[in-house]
């Protein structure tokens, strides 16, 4: 007899059959995101241990060996991400810094005869590495563009984003990130770095990559959703650390900002990748001091050593400083908000008709970010050299500190053409430059800001690939710097360094936009190589998040719900106090699955809903319901393609006593399969194979999360998030008490801690 909950999925699925679209998965547009805006089209991933037959006999047979075998693998594999994301974040260093040095050197050698002849040639150079950005976006690699940042974390919340860690992913993510930074946009490449890393985790963690015929057996040890995440979360702080050399920057940004779930074993990998990534970038940065990598030498990585900055600071310039975090705060509030009005114009109007116009749209802003940067400085009277300066201005046909730019004297500077017409790090270490007083004009720096500041919004969200670390930090120090030329004159204290204020700034914006504190906190000190900083940075830190939080959400969390991934964030609503799980629920009518049920059958209920779990119902001797576990979709379209454990029988396989007699390769079923593999259409049954019957208790999960129908929601928002959990089945008050579980239960004495890490990730 079927279930009256199984009457019910049968029902829909004949009433739907035919109105359903055939497709089983979302459709998604050429940046590789939901075209539907809402949350329906994404799917979760499975983090959770499906405990049914095949798993707890692969468990069975596990020797110390084999556990031994996978904690090294998980540790080399830890090693593998550190090195790669450090070379991928070498290799993106050394080619825009190449790029950019034959940009200036040319555009500087040949304005010596026509400034127009330079400007064509400058906007030229910088058009063509746009174009290549854009075209390998568009063409190749559509999930590479943006910065990632907001995809990693729907990934590592539980959301399966479409194409985000693939390999041409991460190709077209490096060499795009080449083009677009190479090609002086007002973008970074410290988010893709982020991506990159975990592209380069994502795929290690997989043994490679099928398509491209680039993988090995010996790394396939981790295929589950669960482990992939770990590692992913490894790849996420070697970003961080390889595109700050912020090592312990970069652990905390992965377990401030884009991890949902954390564990003391994984600190301790996250600990070490970050720590390889750190060796591998000063070895490469050592051999290439010497000039074996063309331009790339001090410059580069992000690193402004002011160690030799302000000595100390008065009680009296708290002030000022606390303003420079409201400052950041309203600042960083603006830009979200103004990113999310273009980011929404962008995806549903100018994005949606076609590639053609994302390349030319992003075309036109390099000419303008070209000709703004080139242009603007020639309207700007030089200032004299200051005399304590022999470096001042460059040596000609270089780029640095004390351009030399359509100035009449040799011994002059363009100040608005230091900041402006200069690779980004180099722009950064001069704002931060604590050597003259008043380098730049008050007027220089609101020109820089007002122009900078515009351009990053409209930058931002275009297809190539893009990071808002950098325009961040040169908005930020723009204005942080304003305001130190302000209080140095104010106080007149010879111990005021404009440098430090620039730092501040650059703090407070990136605190007001991202909202990030403790880890942005560490980056600054890392960056700075200057503890001193460190209370000050703290406080506009605080400042400018509670000030930026007033208005809106950080910059990630707003993209996040922009691109429709539905993000669990890490505090309930509040209205969720008021509701009961069954209140939560939005369907009524649960779709759930006989124990032993007919192919046909399986088939029209596949076919009429996209569901990925469903429960599964059978009955006692007495005739009483039972729920014996939660079937995954992905696991019932194996079953159905492979065919080898249809039976004729309606009668549950082991009714004859014994085990499940299975015949099909258990490891299919131990982890969650991804359900993006397969799809109802690729699977053929003939009219004798649709009058089978599969048995599913083998292949079950037998031991779901179940909650009651009173327990508050705010509870079970809780417990899916801490536990990471894709479903969770809610049932009425249960009629009887086995046991009690308490902590003295579950302190069991361990002989093997090995297995416990493989383990605990499951229960953490
Ligand atoms: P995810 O989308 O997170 O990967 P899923 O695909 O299993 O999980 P959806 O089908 O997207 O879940 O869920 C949409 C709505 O359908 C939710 O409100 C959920 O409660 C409901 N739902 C999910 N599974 C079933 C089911 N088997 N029977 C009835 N309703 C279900």
């Amino acid at each position: 007899m079927l279930s009256n909950h199984f009457q019910n999925g049968m029902e829909t699925a004949r009433l739907a059959w035919s109105q359903l679209p055939n497709s089983e998965e979302g459709e998604f547009d050429e940046v590789g995101f939901s075209k539907k805006s809402d949350s329906s089209a994404v799917e979760s991933l499975d983090y959770e241990v499906i405990e049914n037959y095949a798993y707890r006999e692969e468990q069975e047979k596990r020797g110390k060996l084999f556990v031994g075998y996978q904690v090294s693998l998980k540790w080399f594999l830890a090693l593998l991400i550190g090195i790669g994301t450090g070379i991928a974040a070498i290799f993106i260093n050394i080619s825009v810094e190449n790029f950019a040095g034959w940009k200036f050197a040319l555009t500087f050698a040949i304005i010596q005869k026509s400034y127009f002849a330079g400007l064509v040639i400058y906007v030229s150079f910088n058009l063509a590495l746009v174009f290549s950005s854009v075209y390998i976006v568009t063409r190749f690699a559509p999930a590479a563009a943006g910065s990632g940042i907001p995809e990693i974390k729907g990934y590592l919340n539980g959301i399966d984003v479409h194409g985000i860690l693939l390999f041409r992913t991460l190709v077209g993510k490096i060499f795009g990130s080449i083009g677009s930074v190479g090609g002086g946009l007002a973008l970074g490449k410290e988010g893709p770095l982020v991506h990159i890393g975990a592209c380069i985790a994502s795929l290690l963690g997989q043994g490679g990559s099928t398509k491209y015929h680039i993988s090995s057996r010996w790394l396939q040890g981790f295929n589950s959703d669960r482990d992939r995440r770990d590692l992913v979360t490894c790849g996420c702080a070697a970003g961080v650390a390889a595109a700050f050399r912020a090592p312990v920057g970069g652990v905390l940004f992965a377990l401030e900002e884009v991890t949902s779930w954390w564990r003391s074993q994984l600190m301790w990998r996250v600990f070490f990748t970050s720590a390889v990534v750190a060796v591998v970038v000063r070895t490469a940065m050592a051999w290439c001091k010497s000039g074996k990598c063309g331009h790339f030498g001090a410059g580069g990585f992000i690193i402004w050593d002011i160690s030799d900055g302000q000595e100390d600071y008065s009680f009296a310039e708290l002030l000022p400083m606390a303003v420079i975090g409201v400052i950041g705060g309203l600042l960083g509030a603006l830009f979200n908000q103004l990113t999310r009005y273009i980011t929404y114009w962008r995806r549903n109007y100018l994005h949606k008709k076609g590639a053609r116009v994302k390349m030319i749209e992003i075309c036109l802003i390099s000419v303008i970010t070209s000709a703004v940067s080139f242009g603007l400085p020639l309207l700007r009277k030089c200032s004299p050299c200051p005399e304590s300066e022999v470096e001042c201005p460059n040596p000609p046909g270089m780029y640095g500190n004390y351009v030399n730019f359509y100035c009449l004297n040799d011994k002059e500077y363009n100040d608005l053409a230091t900041i402006f017409f200069n690779t980004q790090d180099d722009a950064i270490r001069n704002l931060f430059s604590a050597k003259t007083i008043h380098e730049y004009s008050a007027q220089s720096l609101l020109t820089f800001l007002v122009m900078f500041y515009t351009l990053a919004v409209v930058t931002f969200g275009t297809a190539v690939p893009a990071g808002q670390f950098v325009p961040g930090i040169m908005i930020g120090s723009t204005y942080g710097r304003l305001v130190g030329m302000f209080v140095v004159s104010f106080y007149k204290k010879p111990n005021i360094e404009e440098g430090t204020y620039a730092l501040l700034g650059a703090a407070s914006f990136l605190g007001g936009s991202m909202r990030v504190t403790v880890s942005l906190c560490v980056i600054m000190v890392e960056i700075s190589n200057n503890l001193k900083f460190l209370p000050l940075i703290m406080l506009v830190l605080l400042i400018s998040k509670a000030v930026g939080d007033a208005f809106n959400d950080g910059l990630y969390e707003e993209q996040a719900r922009l691109r429709g991934i539905p993000l669990l964030e890490s505090r309930p609503k509040y209205q969720m106090r008021r509701m009961t799980a069954q209140e939560g629920c939005r369907t009524r009518k649960v779709v759930s699955l006989p124990r032993v049920i007919k192919v046909s059958d399986l088939v029209s209920i596949l076919r009429c809903n996209t569901h990925n779990g469903f429960p599964v119902i059978d009955h006692s001797r007495s005739g009483e319901t039972l729920v014996i576990g939660l079937m995954l979709r992905s696991h019932l379209l194996v079953l159905l393609q492979s065919k080898v454990d249809f039976q004729h029988s309606s009668l549950p396989s082991d009714s004859r006593g014994g085990s499940f007699p299975i015949r099909h390769n258990n490891s299919e079923f131990i982890k969650p399969v991804s359900s993006k593999g397969l799809s109802l259409e690729d699977i053929h049954l003939s009219q004798d194979d649709l009058d089978m019957y599969i048995d599913l208790a083998p292949f079950l999960n037998p031991s779901p999360y179940i909650v009651p129908e009173d327990m508050s929601l705010t509870k079970v928002y809780n417990l899916f998030r801490q536990l990471g959990l894709r479903h969770i089945l809610v049932v009425p008050r249960p009629s009887r008490v086995l046991g009690l579980i308490t902590r003295k239960d579950l302190l069991i004495e361990d002989d093997d801690d090995s297995e416990t890490e493989l383990q605990s990730t499951s229960v953490s």
